[in-house]
């Protein structure tokens, strides 16, 4: 089964993505983690990135759509993919659909996470990571049960994405309403568009995705 959470900065689509891997052995490909990749790897596509990346605007549709291509041919054979942060654009949508008939796939539904706005700069400038695994945490959401300590790998080193300030943030979510939110209306012609209030704690979160999912 291959899945697209779409919502804005911050709105949980990482964190739901981690508990799917989980719980289900999907695989997460998120753009944005892949550019980070790139940018940290000094590669020419994370050389370009770089910039654009921590104005908060959006990467070229021919970059992004390579890397999910590459990353869709490494899965394990029946395997889903959960789309984490692509497609943002109409070019993108596309190019998806493009890219899972080629390889005879297809997309079985797209959950939107309903975010209120507001609550979306204090989840973004409290949000931090295991520098080890990846995990995700939050400030005053979701701290380690030990102090220092990250829950998942026992590593005591954490990260701060340099685009999580509030200028990017206003940017990243301009960039969302004007290029992300208007793809939805092509998935809901196919009928393949859930929305999940995503202001609830995790786990109710996570339990109304599942329930979308029927599992
Ligand atoms: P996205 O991948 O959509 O940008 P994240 O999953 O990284 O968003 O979530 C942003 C921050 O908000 C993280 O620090 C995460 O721990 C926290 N968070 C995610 N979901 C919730 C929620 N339902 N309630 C409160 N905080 C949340
Ligand atoms: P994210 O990790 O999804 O918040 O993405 C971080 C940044 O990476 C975004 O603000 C964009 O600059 C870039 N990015 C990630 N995914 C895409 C995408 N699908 N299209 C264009 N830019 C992207």
């Amino acid at each position: 089964m291959n899945i697209i959470l779409l919502g804005p900065p911050g709105a949980g689509k990482g964190t739901q993505a981690q508990r799917l891997v989980e719980a289900h052995g999907m695989k997460q490909l998120s753009t944005g983690d892949m550019l980070r990749a790139a940018v940290k790897a000094g590669t020419p596509v994370g050389l370009q990135a770089k910039a654009v990346m921590d104005a908060g605007e959006l990467v070229s549709d021919e970059i992004v759509s390579a890397l999910i291509g590459d990353e869709l041919d490494a899965l394990a054979p029946g395997q889903g993919a959960i789309f984490d942060g692509y497609p943002r654009t109409a070019a993108q949508a596309a190019s998806l659909d493009a890219i899972l008939e080629e390889r005879g796939q297809t997309l079985e539904h797209v959950i939107e996470l309903d975010v209120d706005e507001d609550a979306l700069v204090e989840r973004i400038t409290g949000r931090f990571t295991c520098a080890t695994c990846g995990k995700g945490y939050h400030d005053k959401f979701e701290q380690p049960k030990v102090a220092q300590t990250c829950d998942k790998c026992g590593g005591h080193d954490f990260k701060r994405r340099p685009d999580d300030n509030e200028a990017t943030v206003r940017t990243r979510m301009a960039e969302y309403r004007a290029k992300t939110a208007p793809i939805l209306p092509i998935y809901e012609a196919r009928g393949i568009v859930s929305r999940v209030d995503g202001m609830g704690d995790m786990d109710d979160v996570t339990a109304a995705i599942e329930a979308v999912l029927g599992s």
